[in-house]
């Protein structure tokens, strides 16, 4: 293998092959070097098998991280009309659903990682597998990678190692031991996109549950975080998007030891008040020979209805229409605002992305060359950028990898 490259890219996950396609293209001659098997290992568990690769709803809101507003010139550049473009050129028919999300047409998140592997092969990007990095290092004349296979060298390259999150598919963390020796900083890198553990042991009953319900984040009891859903109540806590949605907030918290709650709301489209009415009248002319559990059948599932009357403090087996204005109003406010003490998250393992990584503030977001060295260049979830559920993280991949692999080029002509 030629052991000289104009770029070397660390990383053969979405980031780094949008990357080398986009170097390889603007003519560089290009070495992807993996320490897995295989490239694009977790391209393939996204989206259930089936990869949301983008959304037309794009903005800052759906961004996180130090300086979400890093992430825009990217996606001015390379976005969503420049992403189906750029699939479609490879083979990708995008299908997009009710939501604004984005699938391939096959339903499978393996075409998409075939096509982007096609690409690379069609444009000659080398890819090395099973690549053991010892060290990186800057040289007069670029950068040399030294491995268990012996060294590489190259003019440019780009750190395109993922964050943390599902290291089953290759992203370890091992890609930040190199950038903290270039000098870089990180923020904290915490799970997100998670489920969270809660403390409640009611949880066990009304584990497989799912419900239509908005969940609120506080944190040392200040709000920070809602959305709206199909929430999955879990044996250790909850799960499902409206949870994945916040929980990156509640994982940097509990990681800097603040105390983290949830507030579950089981009827979020029904005000307050109409929710004490609509209990009210359940309660009252429609409870007529029926006990406080049978009053809410039909509106709740079964075990919910027990938790929330404990938790409100009725006895299931109260006539219904005995249970007094203090009670239902109680049971409205329980309905409205179940509380989870979060204790934890599931971790990285369980998480779908990490949020933090290389600070932003030391990479230049027009070019994602690093401010502290000259041709290092970044791409993808290794640096502080997270983005919601929905196609925000693989676009960000493609977004950053076109950047990266476009400037890197002409920085290594
Ligand atoms: C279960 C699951 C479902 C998801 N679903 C979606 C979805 O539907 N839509 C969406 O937008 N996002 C989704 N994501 C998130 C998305 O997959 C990631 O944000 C995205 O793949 C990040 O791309 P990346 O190139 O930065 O990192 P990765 O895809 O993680 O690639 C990093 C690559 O670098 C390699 N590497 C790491 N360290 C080294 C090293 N030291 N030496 C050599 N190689 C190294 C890894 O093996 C890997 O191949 C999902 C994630 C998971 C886990």
């Amino acid at each position: 293998m030629d052991r000289q490259s104009d770029i070397i890219i660390v990383g053969a996950g979405a980031s780094g092959l949008t990357a080398g396609i986009h170097a390889a293209r603007a003519g560089a001659h290009v070495l992807i070097l993996e320490h897995m098997d295989k490239a694009g290992k977790k391209i393939l568990a996204t989206g259930n098998g089936k990869c949301n690769f983008t959304n037309e709803k794009q903005g800052i809101a759906y961004y996180h991280g130090k300086n979400p507003a890093f992430v825009l010139p990217a996606l001015r550049c390379f976005g969503v009309k420049e992403t189906l473009h750029f699939f479609e050129t490879l083979g990708i028919y995008p299908k997009k659903k009710w939501d604004g999300y984005y699938y391939p047409a096959s339903g499978q998140a393996s075409s998409v990682a075939q096509s982007l592997l096609l690409e690379c092969s069609r444009l000659n990007v080398r890819i090395a597998y099973n690549i053991g990095i010892r060290e990186i290092k800057k040289t007069a004349t670029g950068f040399s990678c030294h491995t268990k296979q012996g060294n590489f060298a190259s003019k440019c390259c780009i750190l395109a190692t993922g964050g943390k999150a599902a290291k089953k598919t290759g992203s370890d963390g091992s890609g930040f031991l190199y950038i903290e020796k270039f000098g870089h900083k990180l923020t904290d890198i915490v799970p997100a996109l998670v489920q969270l553990q809660g403390k409640q042991s009611f949880l066990k009953e009304i584990a497989g549950i799912r419900a239509d319900a908005k969940v609120s984040i506080y944190i040392e009891n200040e709000k920070m975080a809602e959305n709206t859903g199909e929430l999955q109540l879990t044996k250790f806590g909850i799960s499902g998007i409206p949870t994945f949605q916040v929980s990156r907030h509640a994982s940097l918290a509990l990681s800097a030891g603040k105390r983290v709650f949830a507030l579950l709301d089981f009827l979020p489209d029904v005000t307050a008040k109409d929710t004490l009415n609509l209990l009210k009248r359940r309660f009252g002319h429609y409870g007529a020979g029926k006990n406080a559990a049978q009053a809410l059948l039909g509106l709740f599932a079964d075990k919910l209805n027990d938790v929330l009357l404990r938790e409100a403090g009725i006895s299931a087996s109260k006539p219904a229409n005995r249970c007094t204005k203090d009670e239902l109003a109680r049971l409205a406010g329980t309905v409205k605002a179940l509380r989870i003490d979060v204790v934890g998250t599931k971790g990285f393992d369980d998480a779908q992305v990490s949020a933090g990584g290389v600070d932003t503030d030391e990479v230049n977001p027009t070019t994602m060359e690093s401010r502290l060295v000259p041709g290092l260049f970044f791409a993808g979830e290794v640096l502080d950028v997270d983005g919601m559920c929905g196609g925000y993280n693989l676009q960000w991949a493609w977004s950053s990898g076109y950047v990266a692999g476009t400037k890197a080029a002409l920085c290594s002509q």
